[in-house]
């Protein structure tokens, strides 16, 4: 259960945003969210709508852009997207491989009034 504290940076990151651009409220925040990072978008939205009370982000709409996890075969060198506990590459069926894309993990954008 990492999501509180994720969602709380998020949170954070967001009314720093929100002050910085003087809103008095905040519309709509993007997460982009790699599939990695095991981060559960309904966790996210519950601990959200408590952590975010008497805020300016109080009522904001969250929208979520989930990131696939993609890996890079360092046999034939193509990328593909890793499905889980199938460390080959389909390609050439090599197990050396690095992640490149899936533990995203940050507050793309948000959207002010
Ligand atoms: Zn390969």
């Amino acid at each position: 259960m990492h999501e509180l504290a994720i969602t709380q940076s998020m949170l954070d990151v967001v009314l720093e945003q929100a002050k910085k651009a003087e809103a008095k409220e905040v519309g709509k925040i993007t997460l982009v969210i790699g599939e990695m990072t095991g981060v559960v978008e309904e966790c996210v939205r519950f601990y959200f709508d408590f952590l975010s009370q008497g805020t300016l982000a109080e009522g904001a709409a969250l929208s979520f852009q989930p990131v696939a996890t993609q890996a890079r075969c360092r046999v034939c060198d193509k990328l593909f997207e890793l499905k889980e506990f199938d460390w080959a590459c389909p390609y050439c069926g090599g197990k050396e491989m690095e992640i490149v894309a899936g533990k995203e993990l940050f507050v793309e954008s948000i959207e002010v009034e």
